[in-house]
């Protein structure tokens, strides 16, 4: 076996697609200790700083005082204790749907929830550049799986038209998290109206960062849960903690309950980290300077790059992509940044089409302006450009 699978390892990293982890020493914030090192952290999804933030971090010891560290079973045995059923019921109110249903993580959730809701004789339409975690839940559903062109509407109402499947599930991430850029919700949910299809929307990078409230791209386009029945959100980004959840109808949450695989047979989540989130959703809620100051933070550095002539895409969240087109450079500066103290994603196929290899800059609340002057100091003094 070993032999077999070292060969394969040895032509992934031929091909300059060997991935491998830092060891992180210190908490998530704007800063990280890696390997002895002090980084300035420009890769990681905890757009509103609240992955290390105090009143959460107390929620969380004071909660666990009470329930301990583990949940003890799946929710339908005896894992689902009032913390969690609390968050549900202020998930629902927060996203104004009739309830909302925890999974532990965002990968199960969209397992769980397209393998619910189609199967064989179904269609699953998913854009282009959806997350993996959709796009796996679509293959394991045995419907008929289909990728539709990024953001395009045609070619998405072509294959509405031509398809005799019983239902037809129409699947995306509201912001998009390789290229931050938004889904075109309104007139999706439109199409799936017009021809009788469901619509699952993951708005994982929408959620704390769009919206007044930070409410994500439904709130923020003020789409109701008849327009987008089927709603993803997970609470390991702007909210800080860890899970995830889906919020829709009252038949919808029950479906899920009887047929959800990745709900039924795994342990509930820490009910202290629900108790923890409940503080988080309060404060993502209610600290609305976190989301201007990111909106400051995305101008500062749009601005900023256009000066020093780095290609950006069409974004404008807290993911920031900056194309280098070719995938290995991606690597060397990304290593040429980290030696200067900065951590940027590097991100290249197969998580993006060949060719499109990026660096993947994303923004938090706790940046300083004088720390993104350092990035783009940094980047001006990059080959990026060449
Ligand atoms: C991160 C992410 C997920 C997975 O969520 P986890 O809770 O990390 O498993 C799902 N969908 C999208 C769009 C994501 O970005």
């Amino acid at each position: 076996m070993d032999a077999e699978l070292q060969a394969q390892l040895d032509q992934r990293r031929a091909e300059h697609l060997y991935r491998t982890r830092l060891n992180v020493a210190s908490g998530c914030s704007s800063t990280l200790e890696v390997d002895g090192a002090t980084l300035i952290n420009f890769c990681s999804n905890d757009y509103l700083g609240l992955a290390a933030h105090p009143e959460v971090n107390s929620a969380l010891k004071k909660a666990a005082d009470h329930y301990g560290t583990g949940s003890g079973a799946s929710h339908l045995i005896s894992g689902h204790s009032s913390a969690h059923h609390q968050l549900e019921e202020q998930l629902a109110e927060f996203t104004g749907r009739p309830r909302a249903l925890l999974y532990s993580t965002g990968y199960m959730a969209n397992m769980g929830t397209i393998n619910a809701l189609v199967g064989r004789h179904d269609l699953v339409l998913q854009d282009q550049l959806n997350h993996a975690s959709l796009l796996d839940g679509g293959h394991l559903s045995r419907a008929t799986s289909q990728r539709y062109k990024h953001a395009d509407l045609d070619n998405l109402q072509q294959r509405l038209e031509q398809s005799t499947a019983a239902r037809k599930l129409i699947v995306t991430d509201g912001v998009f998290s390789m290229d931050g850029d938004l889904a075109p919700l309104k007139e999706l949910s439109a199409m799936a109206t017009k021809h009788n299809g469901w619509l699952m929307v993951d708005d994982a990078h929408g959620f704390g960062v769009l919206g007044e409230q930070g409410g994500g791209l439904v709130e923020e386009l003020n789409l109701s849960y008849e327009q987008v029945p089927v709603l993803v959100g997970t609470l390991g980004k702007s909210f800080g903690t860890f899970g995830a959840f889906v919020a829709g109808s009252e038949a919808l949450i029950e479906s899920l309950i009887q047929f959800s695989r990745s709900y039924i047979y795994t342990t509930a989540m820490p009910p202290a980290i629900a108790a923890a989130t409940l503080t988080s959703l309060k404060i993502l809620r209610e600290e609305t300077w976190r989301r201007e100051k990111l909106a400051s933070l995305i101008a500062q550095f749009r601005r900023g790059a256009e000066q020093i002539g780095l290609q950006l895409m069409n974004s404008s969240t807290p993911i920031q992509p900056v194309v280098v087109n070719d995938d290995q450079k991606v690597m060397q500066i990304s290593a040429a940044l980290r030696e200067q103290g900065f951590l940027v994603g590097a991100i290249r196929p197969p998580t993006v089409p060949v060719g499109s290899g990026r660096l993947r800059i994303t923004f938090s609340a706790d940046h300083s302006e004088e720390q993104l002057d350092q990035l783009l100091a940094a980047l001006d003094s990059s080959d990026i450009g060449q």
